[in-house]
């Protein structure tokens, strides 16, 4: 059995428990900060960068001042736009530890493997008697590859099983270090157009064409997830050619996964523009459903959601 260095840190903004939807069984879900990525549609905002971020709930704070007086950077009071100013913050966290009401909450936290594991264990016995595991998610999970393959190897010692979410944009060195130690890669596809891929998500796809076919070699087993965007690849043509692009694969299942509007307030908390548009409404699920459909027609597996 590999060795694990169990002092390996991290930063983690949050573990979810008694997850059904990222992987088989029970899961609970490990999620680290740092994404290549930008997505318009974000729903984790807060995963974007490795450092932690405060977030600032407006409709919490009482007006009473305490968190200016305990930050020693001078970065929070009435002159910012959203309360923080995010080019003093060095997210000590001083004022998240006096906030009286909960109106100031700090998103990324330093944590071992060691840590992480004696969390996990609370949930071992829903693991194993619904074959679940635990998943890592972000973020891009290959951003702090280091951490993933420790923690990884670590949920491999205790005998659960596992499972990233992935844009599959990471370095080489980085997918041969954690993919070994992952038994279920859900591997996102959010655009077949290089154009498209590059103004929504900030970067082009071409790497990720590329490395989706070393995970692909590589891992046990492979599902491709599509975050199903009005305007973006919410399109029949589209849907057809992203089945194109998993059997080219050798992938044979694909998740629908309909946007959903339920990140937005975290950018304002962020104090961050939503540049996706409020105007951009959930995707309905039996819209979801002709999508569905023409991945099935191209003699895949395909499940509304996953
Ligand atoms: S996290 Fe620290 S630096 Fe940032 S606003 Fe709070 S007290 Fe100031
Ligand atoms: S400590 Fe909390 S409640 Fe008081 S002003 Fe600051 S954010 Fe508002």
């Amino acid at each position: 059995m590999a060795t694990v260095n169990y002092q390996e840190k991290g930063v983690v903004f949050d573990i979810q428990r008694f997850s059904v939807n990222d992987g088989p069984g029970i899961r609970s879900i490990v999620f680290l900060k740092g994404c290549p990525l930008s997505c318009l549609w974000c729903c984790n905002p807060e995963s974007q960068r490795i450092e932690p971020d405060v977030m600032y709930d407006q409709k919490k704070c009482i007006g009473c001042g305490k968190c200016m007086k305990a930050c020693r950077q001078g970065a929070i009071g009435p002159e910012n736009p959203s309360w923080v100013d995010r080019t003093k913050c060095i997210g000590c966290g001083e004022c998240v530890n006096v906030c009286p009401t909960g109106a100031l909450t700090l998103k990324g936290e330093v944590m071992s493997v060691n840590e992480i594991i004696q969390v996990l264990r609370r949930d071992a016995h829903y693991f194993r008697k619904s074959g679940g595991g635990v998943t890592l998610s972000g973020g891009e999970p290959l951003t702090q590859w280091r951490f993933a393959r420790e923690l990884l190897k670590a949920c491999k010692a205790q005998g659960w099983d596992t499972a990233i979410e992935t844009t599959a944009y990471g370095t080489d060195e980085a997918i041969e270090a954690v993919i070994p130690y992952v038994d279920l890669v859900l591997m996102d596809c959010k655009s077949t157009d290089p154009e498209v891929h590059k103004r929504v998500t900030g970067v082009s796809n071409e790497k990720i064409r590329k490395n989706a076919a070393k995970i692909v070699k590589m891992a046990n087993k492979v599902i491709i997830r599509v975050p199903t965007i009005p305007t973006v690849n919410a399109f029949e043509e589209e849907f057809h050619r992203i089945a194109e692009f998993a059997k080219s694969l050798g992938v044979d299942t694909v998740h629908v996964l309909p946007y959903h509007t339920l990140g937005e307030s975290k950018y304002e908390m962020l104090g961050k523009a939503y540049t996706m548009g409020y105007e951009i409404k959930s995707l309905p699920r039996d819209e979801a459903e002709v999508f569905r459909q023409v991945v099935l027609s191209h003699g895949l597996n395909c499940v509304v959601g996953g």
